[in-house]
């Protein structure tokens, strides 16, 4: 049931140490509002690889869903100690999708009359709490035929939704959640990383010139990176590059012997002419490795909704092929996620609890209609 007011104070939310040790789940009631649901996922930490306390909530917070309404409820093993949570009621027509995981570093719950703030509040706690509500709405008023997906490692390589697209549950259409402001997304930037590693030859660094300093290399590699002609159209905008990390080096008096860097562009087109101007720039001075290539995506539209753009990916790519024509919205900022400043609207959160519930709808009616013609 949800409570549209959401009227509950913190007091009344389980008390939740603001770090769970692995092996413990936090106390839940059997049934939660949509405010307590994300109250309660936001304050258990599952930083990428240490998703299985979120999941284990999760489990065993769809059991009794499932039980009630004649559904089931799995956990899919991604790795040890970590596993997907798939619920389906009837044949999964329409699924609803997002992750468990968030990037670090983990920071617990804290609210205003506004906001939810906390790691994962808009990426992507509070959506999957929103869609946890869609579905047990749905349920209530007797509809099947949904699925809801909860994956592990979206933030990370999406090693939740690889393991889900090759064990697909029947699914034609996919409602994936990440935060676009409760706006459908037509489009998005695709990615490509790659890992530099420069090679130098140590030496004291009273003597330079006896040695080769890898730094130096990996500087001026990425100065000329920097400085490349990039693609841009007027869908996606322009293709950007971010230097992520560099590290390298022994102490500030050793001429460094080894460097390193990624770099991370976001792309508006076909990968082949940044790869192409990647690879000489570098002209073979430092090795180049390309790490991961998640090409431009476009979604499906729906009639009558608001629309946006945006510049990140999602574990789309990696399950459309298997889980049905993607959709993509959720509640919350892009432009606090992943930042100290994570929060989500209250406002905007109970908004997409009624959006999803109604796109699924629809969906299920598109899908009844087009069978029974086929028929
Ligand atoms: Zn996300």
């Amino acid at each position: 049931m949800i409570h549209a007011d959401g009227a509950l104070s913190r007091s009344d939310s389980p008390e939740l140490p603001s770090v769970l040790p692995f092996s413990f789940v936090p106390f839940q009631k059997a049934i939660m509002d949509l405010f307590e649901l994300t109250r309660a996922l936001v304050d258990i930490e599952s930083v990428t690889n240490n998703e299985a306390v979120a999941g284990e909530f999760l489990f065993r917070h769809l059991s009794p869903l499932a039980a009630k309404y004649g559904g089931r409820v799995e956990r899919m093993p991604v790795e040890a100690q970590r596993f997907n949570v798939f619920a389906s009621w009837g044949k999964p027509v329409v699924t609803l999708s997002t992750h468990m995981d968030t990037v670090p570093p983990f920071f617990p719950l804290s609210e205003d009359d506004e906001f939810f703030w906390g790691r994962g509040a808009c990426d992507a706690k509070g959506i999957m709490a929103a869609m946890i509500c869609a579905a047990e709405n749905l349920l209530t008023e007797g509809i099947s035929g949904l699925g809801l997906l909860l994956v592990v490692g979206e933030e990370r390589n999406s090693a939740g939704a690889r393991v889900a697209a090759q064990t697909p549950r029947g699914s034609r259409y996919l409602i994936n959640g990440e935060p676009t402001e409760n706006k459908l997304c037509m489009a998005s930037k695709g990615a490509l990383r790659f890992e530099l590693v420069a090679h130098g030859q140590l030496a004291h660094s009273g003597y330079p010139e006896l040695g080769r300093s890898a730094i130096e290399a990996l500087l001026d590699v990425l100065e000329n990176i920097r400085h490349l002609t990039l693609p841009q159209n007027s869908l996606l905008g322009k293709t950007t590059l971010n230097i992520g990390t560099v590290s390298g080096g022994r102490a500030p008096n050793v001429v460094a012997d080894e460097a390193r860097a990624e770099i991370m562009f976001r792309l508006v087109g076909d990968a082949a002419p940044v790869r192409e101007a990647v690879h000489e720039a570098v002209a073979g001075r430092v090795e180049l490795r390309e790490v991961l290539y998640t090409p431009v995506f476009h979604f499906s539209a729906f009639d009558g909704m608001p629309t946006s753009i945006v510049a990140f990916t999602t574990d789309v790519p990696t399950l459309h092929e298997t889980w049905g024509t993607p959709f993509l919205i959720g509640p919350g900022s892009i432009h606090v996620a992943h930042t100290a400043e994570e929060r989500i609207a209250k406002r905007e959160l109970r908004d997409a609890v009624p959006i999803y519930a109604s796109m699924v709808k629809r969906l299920l009616a598109a899908h009844s209609a087009a069978s029974g013609k086929a028929q």
